[in-house]
């Protein structure tokens, strides 16, 4: 029996506002997409907060047995301010700012995206497609959309007719929006009155003749609506229909409702079967964004220099803080809830240590039923909407038996051996790979074992080049400092660190 079975996930979703149980399209394969970065600068910890949750939902699915398969998508093309599909394009914006090509503003930004990833041990998705990548996809989507008769053309643009679509099918359902409201909503002068209804979006946009990211479509050059962009790699990877689409609760409106209706105009289907959203990381109670200046970017947190934190935290107690609440609750940001978090996340860790180096002497012992009660909840409150503030309480009691075990108080002798090997993976396992909490310090030691091989790369550049000099300086330099080289019988070189 496969753990998914063993421990049935329920999944609060947004469609239904139910939480229902997840019966994937085709067990034991899951279609999950997510909606990445628009990378047009860096990423804040409300971005993060949202990828935390999705990155937490891909591993628990994956270590229960499902085969996931996970696409986050790079908005590199396309997102315009207003959401509507109007005002002026973020990256295009960026790129005059910053006197560059939009390419290198997205390049510089994907990158800096990947390594603040790496930094908080969000994993890398299972496809991490473009939007510049697809424009061919999308072009094709705005075919079928147009061919089914549920968009239009004016000047070169092409526009989603809400209208039409709702003779047949209902919008707004995901965001709980009645039309008339929509239909109320502030008219934006512009290119707005291209479109017959205010509610209409752009699924190709025409550009003026300055803007540089521009692609040739049958109806001009321009630049492919955002909501489509999910659209058509989603359906690229996952099919017309897949399993989980998951998001921050601010992109409902209208972002995953365009994202239902142009798949239902393109496909006659609804795309999703459980819509999931995280909510937002506030700052006392306002959402943290770019716009509002309220917000934090990791390396203001790890140098501390945010004039709203006392001093620095480390990338797993600000993981551990967003993963304290329930994704679908608000989180508020403060310097106070930061320490508390960094001691929580201390204890934790400080069990982790521990319980890595305890070994079971042999025999049997008890068979301790608390301990395998323990492992159980916590797979039933992760099987339970992916519910990491629960898990973690159970952790926190879990670590609670890993100090009696340290200090003796309880004997490991006492304890069935089986009964401890399964409560010590159970710990480390929902710790480090369903949690994504390393041990504190680990993530030094990678930046250190890096460092050291930089070394030794430039002590081989130097021996190639003949300068001796310099590549027993840096030799004795790094012997100094208790880094030992040796060199192997293939040419490979390996350290010890005294
Ligand atoms: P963007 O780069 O603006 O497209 O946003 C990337 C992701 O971050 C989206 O899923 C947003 O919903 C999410 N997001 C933006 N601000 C916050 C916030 N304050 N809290 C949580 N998620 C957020
Ligand atoms: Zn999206």
């Amino acid at each position: 029996m496969s753990l998914f079975e063993k421990y049935p996930v329920s999944i609060t979703n947004s469609l239904s506002g139910k939480k229902e149980l997840f019966t994937p399209l085709k067990s034991p394969f899951v279609g999950l997409y997510s909606c990445g970065p628009t990378v047009y600068n860096e990423v804040h910890l409300g971005n993060l907060r949202t990828f935390t949750a999705f990155d937490v939902v891909y591993r628990y699915l994956t270590h229960i047995g499902y085969k996931v398969r996970y696409v986050r998508n790079i908005t590199d093309a396309g997102h315009l301010t207003n959401d509507a599909g109007e005002g002026v394009d973020r990256i295009e914006e960026s790129a005059k700012l910053e006197q560059l090509e939009p390419m290198e503003i997205v390049q510089k930004y994907t990158f800096s995206f990947h390594d603040v990833c790496r930094i908080f041990n969000i994993l890398p998705p299972s496809i991490e497609p473009t939007a510049t990548g697809h424009i061919v996809e999308q072009i094709e989507m705005v075919k079928k959309i147009l061919a089914n008769g549920y968009a239009y053309e004016v000047n070169g643009s092409v526009y989603f007719d809400v209208r039409k679509f709702m003779e047949k099918y209902k919008y707004g359902e995901l965001s709980g929006r009645n039309i008339d409201e929509l239909l109320e909503g502030t008219r934006e002068l512009d290119r707005q009155d291209e479109k017959r209804h205010s509610v209409d979006f752009a699924i190709w946009k025409a550009v003026s003749p300055n803007h540089i990211q521009r692609w040739p479509s049958p109806w001009g050059e321009g630049i492919p609506g955002w909501h489509l962009e999910c659209s058509a790699m989603g359906t690229k990877y996952l099919g017309e229909q897949f399993d989980i689409h998951g998001g921050g609760m601010d992109l409902k409106f209208p972002h995953h409702e365009c994202e239902i209706a142009q798949s239902i105009g393109a496909y006659g289907k609804t795309p999703v079967r459980y819509w999931m959203h995280a909510n937002m990381l506030t700052v006392n109670g306002e959402k943290m964004s770019k716009s509002k200046g309220n917000s934090f970017l990791p390396r203001e947190l790890f140098t501390g220099s945010h004039p709203l934190l006392s001093k620095a935290y480390s990338p797993m107690a600000v993981r551990f803080f967003m993963l304290q609440s329930h994704y679908s609750s608000t989180l508020d940001f403060s310097n106070e809830a930061l320490q508390a978090a960094e001691k929580g996340y201390k204890k934790l860790s400080n069990a982790l240590s521990t319980i890595k180096k305890l070994e079971h002497p042999g025999g049997s012992g008890n068979q301790d039923e608390e301990l395998l009660k323990l492992i159980d909840e916590a797979y039933r409150n992760m099987s339970d909407d992916f519910n990491t503030a629960k898990t973690l309480a159970v952790l926190f009691e879990m670590s609670a038996r890993i100090n009696d075990m340290k200090s003796g108080n309880v004997k490991l002798t006492d304890l069935d051996a089986d009964t401890f090997n399964k409560f010590k993976s159970a710990y480390i396992t929902f710790m480090e790979d369903v949690l994504g909490l390393q041990e504190e310090g680990s993530q030094n030691l990678d930046v250190l074992d890096g460092v050291i091989r930089v070394m030794i790369d430039l002590r081989k550049k130097a021996r190639t080049d003949r300068n001796y000099a310099l590549s027993d300086k840096i030799r004795d330099d790094l012997k100094a400092l208790g880094v030992q080289l040796m060199d192997g019988k293939d040419g490979e070189i390996s350290y010890t660190i005294e």
